[in-house]
């Protein structure tokens, strides 16, 4: 018996072998197509016999996934690679037949309209809402001619954005720079020295290799002191996949863009939008382009004059400091991190001492206990993928378990980079009850010294409540229909609501108390240092609130206003517009950023950019009706967690917000915390 078809309550991650996935696969997926095919040959189609039949299946397929997707993403080794990669095409098939299939749809339009569905609970509804939404908007009630065509631009669609992605790589990677001399690199740290003198090894050379790999770049911009060889990095790097710079428009761009544009606006017309931003706002919580668009503005309106004032205190700071009297774009970030180093002493290693991972975990516990009255306890017995993994209990006021997590903190070999959540296991009915929800919680922190326990940086503790907040979403939730439980439904531009929110805490005194203890002695952070932490982080927040504004604009108009006629030059146009609109940092006329814009062109941000900035005004907004009522002595936990906690995707997230707050959310909180709103009283220099 294949150990990967076995029915489990915890994953065996330790008796997974990669040999094994292929046939499991193989296997579900058939079954699933067999199932499938009688389900659709009953007569009548309740929420009975084909949404929890329906349900089960994908289920059932998740199960076998997702400990595998993950085994790839934490423990990745060439054989297990290899089968991934062989395996993930059966699954788009899968997934596309499924969503494309005529009879289906019927099915499940025909509970929509039988005189069940007003019976249903909300969590039911939303399910067949969402599955008949996301039907459409697979072109599955299109007449074969058009659905040919969808399809057909599908395919088209998939391919430039990975002729755009890949450009953007080869431009990147089609440059260097070999340094001889360690003087021309003057200001450059150690860390920074060591990567260019390794570059330069892994290609056989002697000296310093600087590339236009974003930590090379972003190292010479922030400290390089030779400003010519900054500008000469600045060019190369703001003009990648373009017609200009050294490559000569070898990867150029332009018509890359004007293509996924194109295909991106008949996409939207096929399937009845007006254009592309309509479709994108089909799966999200802002309703219309022009709620989208003045939030935008709004948020630029107010954000502009901090921007402004910010721009004049670095000019200001360069000319009087350093004898700069005409601030260039390569010379931003190095003044402003002479800047911030100059009026913000204070060094990741200066705090990391406070913040051993056996003070932050309680304090992130007992933070979870106060506001949402549930305790977590270490389970010992799980099975996981490696000795430094932990497996967790969460149970709630009553003593029941309500869900479970792993937590996966440190980086070693054949780990992905970076943070994240992850959903092993959603929340749903059985025919024998309720399968309780699971969360991977994913991190890269610097391993701790043999026997000791990690320190984290500030920054680090902020990534852990992020994840946390994410891993909570998916745990609390008391839905029980699989695709509207937890962080499943959730609106694209809300799902960092939860997430983002988690981070105010990590600003709050009363918690610092409960998450740090100096490593040696105990001592929580000293207030000192904490003010510093505190004014370092709004630092320069006015002109990085423009710069976000800039990009999700350009990014909303653009997919808004495209049409066949347009050219490379009025993409250039548009965002000339929207920088004489937004921007207040000195420009260039050749920065080239759009041809590199990735988010955009190469992912899954179309038309969504504005998310980042909509989820933070939530998560902000959120959090004030904490600061309002009390921090942690109030009931607001208790309504964040009934209202939106608790209830997945099961409801639109305007509505349950309204239920959480009493109200929409407002910019102002946001500014505030950003320290846009505040009186400014500009620091003497
Ligand atoms: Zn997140």
């Amino acid at each position: 018996m294949n150990p990967l078809l076995a029915e489990y309550t915890f994953p065996l991650f330790s008796s997974i072998k990669p040999a094994d996935i292929e046939p499991a696969l193989d296997c579900v997926l058939q079954q699933n197509r067999v199932a499938l095919t009688s389900l659709l040959q009953q007569s009548t189609y309740t929420w009975e016999n084909l949404m929890m039949p329906l349900e089960e299946l994908s289920v059932k397929l998740h199960k076998l996934w997702a400990p595998v997707g993950h085994l790839h993403s934490v423990m990745d080794s060439q054989e297990l690679r290899d089968i991934y990669s062989r395996c993930l095409p059966k699954l788009t098939d899968y997934a596309t037949e499924v969503a494309q299939n005529e009879n289906l749809y019927k099915a499940v339009q025909a509970v929509k309209d039988s005189r069940q569905f007003v019976l249903l609970t909300q969590a039911q509804q939303q399910t067949i809402n969402h599955a008949l939404r996301d039907f459409r908007l697979s072109g599955v009630d299109l007449p074969l001619v058009k659905k040919q065509e969808f399809a057909e631009l599908q395919k088209q669609l998939s391919q430039l954005t990975t002729t755009f992605s890949q450009n953007v790589l080869d431009a990147t990677q089609s440059w260097t720079l070999l340094i001889n001399d360690e003087k021309e690199l003057t200001g450059l740290n150690e860390y920074a020295l060591v990567s260019a003198k390794e570059a330069a090894e892994s290609k056989g050379k002697q000296g310093y290799l600087l590339t236009l790999e974003f930590p090379s770049y972003l190292a010479v911009m922030q400290y390089a002191d030779d400003r010519v060889l900054r500008q000469k990095i600045y060019d190369v790097y703001v003009t990648r996949a373009s017609g200009l710079g050294p490559d000569q428009g070898k990867h150029d761009n332009s018509q890359v863009m004007l293509a996924i544009l194109k295909v991106r606006r008949s996409i939207a017309t096929v399937l009845n939008f007006k254009n592309y931003s309509e479709y994108s706002l089909a799966t999200k919580m802002a309703d219309s382009p022009e709620e989208v668009l003045s939030f935008l503005r709004d948020l630029a309106r107010r954000s502009k004059p901090l921007a402004e004032q910010d721009m004049k205190e670095l000019r200001a700071f360069a000319k009087a400091e350093h004898g700069i009297d005409d601030l260039k774009p390569w010379d931003m970030t190095y003044y402003s991190e002479k800047l911030r180093e100059q009026r913000f002493a204070i060094s990741d290693d200066d705090v990391r001492p406070y913040f051993p991972i056996t003070q932050v975990l309680p304090g992130l516990f007992k933070l979870l206990n106060t506001l949402y009255g549930i305790t977590i306890a270490e389970n010992k017995t799980a099975d996981v993928w490696h000795d430094e993994v932990k497996f967790f209990e969460v149970k709630d006021k009553s003593g029941q378990a309500i869900g479970y997590f792993y937590i996966d903190l440190y980086a070693r070999e054949h780990k992905r980079g970076g943070a994240w959540m992850d959903d092993c296991q959603v929340r749903h009915k059985t025919n024998t009850g309720i399968e309780l929800p699971i969360a991977f919680v994913v991190c890269n922190f610097s391993r701790p010294l043999a026997g000791k326990a990690a320190l984290l940086t500030h920054d680090e503790v902020t990534t852990l409540f992020h994840e946390f907040g994410h891993a909570f979403h998916h745990l609390l939730t008391k839905v029980d229909c699989a695709d509207v439980a937890g962080i499943n439904g959730v609106a694209w531009d809300a799902v960092e609501l939860p997430s983002q929110f988690m981070e105010n805490w990590c600003w709050q005194p009363d918690v610092m108390v409960w998450i740090s203890g100096h490593h040696e002695t105990g001592e929580p952070l000293p207030d000192v240092l904490f003010q510093r932490l505190l004014t370092a982080k709004n630092y320069q927040s006015g002109l990085q609130m423009m710069r976000q504004l800039e990009f999700a604009l350009f990014d909303f108009i653009l997919h808004q206003e495209f049409d066949e006629h347009f050219t490379a030059q009025k993409i250039q146009e548009i965002l000339d517009a929207v920088r004489a609109e937004v921007a207040v940092v000195p420009r260039v006329d050749y920065n080239r950023f759009q041809h590199s814009f990735t988010h955009i062109f190469g992912g899954g941000y179309a038309a969504g950019y504005y998310s980042y900035k909509w989820a933070e005004v939530l998560s902000s907004d959120a959090f004030a009706k904490f600061e309002e009522t009390g921090l942690l002595e109030s009931d607001a936990g208790l309504a964040f967690l009934e209202n939106i906690l608790e209830m997945g995707g099961s409801e639109d997230m305007k509505v349950l917000y309204r239920k959480f707050r009493g109200r929409d959310a407002t910019i102002d909180a946001l500014l505030r915390h950003s320290g846009i709103l505040e009186e400014y009283i500009p620091l003497p220099l």
